[in-house]
C-alpha cells in the first residue's frame, strides 16, 4: 500500500498557520513512508470561498517549502482537485445512499426545524435532530415533492448507543450516538456539505491516512458511518492537537497573528517558520530545536506528537529566526532574503505613489516610508498626547477598528475606507480626527504617508498587530472595559 495523505484547506480567508502546521505533518508522514502528499481545495462554501484566498494558500505553503505531489495547480491522476469542480460525483454518491436506504430527502422547513429543536430541548434531550424527529407522513413528503419544495439530503444515524472511532494518537474515541444528528449531506442548492465531499474525495483520491486538527473529532463518527454505508475501507485517522495562544486558548486572530502573510511581511525566514511549526507538539529524537524540513522528514515519527496543546509563541519563533539569520545565512543568502522580503521591485513600486508627493530628495524616502519596512513601530503612550480624545475613547476607537477589520472579506482600500467611515460616524468624529490615533498606531508618527494606503499595503494581520500594540501601549483593555466595549460594539 502506498501511503497517501492530504491537506484539504477551505479557501475562505488568509492562509492560516494552522493549515501549514497540519500540511507539514501530513507531508512528513507521507515522506517517512515513501508515500504521496496531495493538496485538495475544499471550496463547497460558494459564498465564502475565493480564488484569491486559494492562490494565497498555495503561495504560502510553497513559500514554506511544503510541496505536494498532486493538486489543483500541478494536476494528477485523481483530479479535479477542487471540490467545486466535482459536483456530479457528490450528487451521484448521495443518490446511491438514498437508493440503499442510508440517506433520505428531507423537506422540513427551517421553522419546523426550530420547533423540533425546541421540543427536544423542552424534553431535556440532546439537540441533535434524528431521522425519527424529521420524518413526515408519506403523503406529506409526496405533496412537498410534487410542489417542488426545497429539500436537503440527510444521512441516517443510529438513535442511541456508542460509536467507537480509532485514532492513531488517541487510541479509541467514544462518542454517544445520541449527540450525532442526521447530518445534511447535500444542501438545498445541490452542493455537498464538508462531510459528504470529504469522505467521497478521500476515498476516490486513495487517501490512506488523515492527519487533521482535533476540531474534527466530532465529525469522525459520521465519516466512519459513511464509509460503512459505501462499503469502503476508512483511512486511518489522526487528530492533531490544536495550536494555542500563550494563554492556552485556541490560536485565534483576535489574540495572535494567524496569517502566514503576516510572518512573511514581518521578515521571518520560511525555513525558521517551518522548523518552528515542526516543534508544535513534536520533537526530534535528540530534542534539538533547530532542524531542517529534510531532517524532520527523515526522523519523523507521529507517535512523538504530544497531545498537550502546543503554544505558538512569537518570542520563541523570533529567537529561532535569529539563529537562522546568524548561523545559516552568509552575506549572499542574507541579501537574497532581504530582496525576497521587501527590497524588491514589486513591493517598492507599491510604495512609490505614497512617497513621491512628499519628498524633496531621495534620502527623504526612508524616514518617511520606514513603516513599510518594519514590524510593529516603537511608540509610547506620550505619542498620543496630541490626540483630542480621552483615554477610554481612544482605546475604544482602536479596539472597535481592530474588531471591524477582522471581518473585512477582501483587504482592499475601498473596503477599509467603508469600515473606517462607518466607525467615524459611530464615534461622531470627522474622518481626520478619527484617523489621528490610527495614524500613530500604523505609521508610528503623527505625519507620514496616507494611513489608509498603508493599511491596504501592509495587509490585514500586520495592520491589526499594530493596532493591538497601540492598545497595549495605552494600557490595554481591562476585563470590565472589554465587557462594556463588546456590548456597545454589538449594537453598532
Ligand atoms: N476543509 C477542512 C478544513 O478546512 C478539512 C478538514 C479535514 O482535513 O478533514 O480544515
Amino acid at each position: 500500500m502506498t501511503v497517501r495523505t492530504r491537506i484539504a484547506p477551505s479557501p475562505t480567508g488568509d492562509p492560516h498557520v494552522g493549515t501549514a502546521y497540519i500540511a507539514l505533518f501530513n507531508l512528513c508522514f507521507a515522506r517517512q513512508h515513501g508515500g504521496e502528499f496531495i493538496l485538495r481545495i475544499e471550496d463547497t462554501d460558494r459564498v465564502r470561498s475565493t480564488a484569491e484566498s486559494e492562490q494565497m494558500i498555495l503561495d504560502s505553503l510553497r513559500w514554506l517549502g511544503l510541496e505536494w505531489d498532486e493538486g489543483p495547480d500541478v494536476g494528477g491522476p485523481h483530479g479535479p482537485y477542487r471540490q467545486s469542480e466535482r459536483g456530479d460525483i457528490y450528487a451521484e454518491h448521495a443518490r446511491k445512499l438514498i437508493e440503499s436506504g442510508h440517506a433520505f430527502k428531507c423537506y422540513r422547513t427551517s421553522e419546523e426545524l426550530d420547533e423540533l429543536r425546541e421540543t427536544r430541548k423542552a424534553a431535556g434531550l440532546h439537540l441533535a435532530l434524528k431521522p425519527a424527529d424529521l420524518a413526515l407522513p408519506e403523503e406529506e413528503v409526496a405533496r412537498r415533492e410534487r410542489e417542488g419544495w426545497p429539500h436537503v439530503v440527510r444521512m441516517h444515524v443510529p438513535a442511541s448507543g456508542t460509536c467507537v472511532v480509532d485514532d492513531m494518537l488517541r487510541g479509541t474515541i467514544e462518542v454517544d450516538w445520541a449527540q450525532v444528528d442526521a447530518q445534511i449531506l447535500l444542501k438545498s442548492d445541490g452542493m455537498p456539505t464538508y462531510h459528504l465531499a470529504n469522505v467521497v474525495d478521500d476515498h476516490l483520491m486513495g487517501i490512506t491516512h488523515v492527519l487533521r486538527g482535533e476540531e474534527w473529532i466530532n465529525s469522525a463518527p459520521k465519516h466512519q458511518l459513511l464509509y460503512e454505508y459505501f462499503g469502503w475501507p476508512m483511512p486511518t485517522l489522526c487528530h492533531m492537537p490544536l495550536l494555542r495562544n500563550p494563554d492556552k486558548s485556541k490560536l485565534s486572530k483576535r489574540k495572535n497573528p494567524t496569517s502566514i502573510n503576516y510572518y512573511r511581511r514581518m521578515g521571518f525566514l520560511p525555513q525558521a517558520v517551518t522548523n518552528y511549526l515542526g516543534r508544535m507538539g513534536w520533537s526530534m529524537p535528540d530534542e534539538r530545536e533547530k532542524f531542517t524540513l529534510d531532517e524532520m522528514m527523515s526522523h519523523f515519527d507521529v507517535q512523538r506528537v504530544s497531545l498537550g496543546g502546543p503554544v505558538f509563541d512569537l518570542q520563541k519563533l523570533s529567537w529561532l529566526n535569529g539563529l537562522y539569520i546568524r548561523e545559516d545565512l552568509d552575506d549572499d543568502a542574507f541579501l537574497k532574503a532581504l530582496r525576497d522580503w521587501a527590497f524588491n521591485e514589486a513591493y517598492v513600486r507599491q510604495i512609490l505613489p505614497q512617497v513621491r508627493p512628499r519628498v524633496e530628495t531621495l534620502s527623504d524616502v526612508m524616514p518617511l516610508a520606514g513603516h513599510f519596512f518594519s514590524g510593529v513601530p516603537a511608540i509610547e503612550e506620550g505619542d498620543f498626547d496630541g490626540v483630542k480624545l480621552g483615554r477610554e475613547d481612544l482605546v475604544k476607537l482602536l479596539q472597535f477598528l481592530t474588531w471591524r477589520l477582522e471581518t473585512v472579506p477582501a483587504w482592499q482600500k475601498d473596503a477599509l475606507l467603508a469600515e473606517v467611515k462607518a466607525l467615524a460616524a459611530h464615534f461622531e468624529l470627522k474622518m481626520k480626527d478619527f484617523l489621528a490615533p490610527v495614524f500613530i498606531a500604523i505609521t508610528g508618527s503623527a505625519a507620514s504617508t496616507s494611513v489608509m494606503d498603508a493599511m491596504a499595503i501592509l495587509g490585514s494581520d500586520m495592520t491589526r498587530a499594530r493596532l493591538r500594540h497601540a492598545i497595549a501601549v495605552l494600557g490595554g483593555v481591562s476585563k470590565k472595559q472589554a465587557k462594556r466595549f463588546e456590548k456597545e460594539y454589538r449594537e453598532i
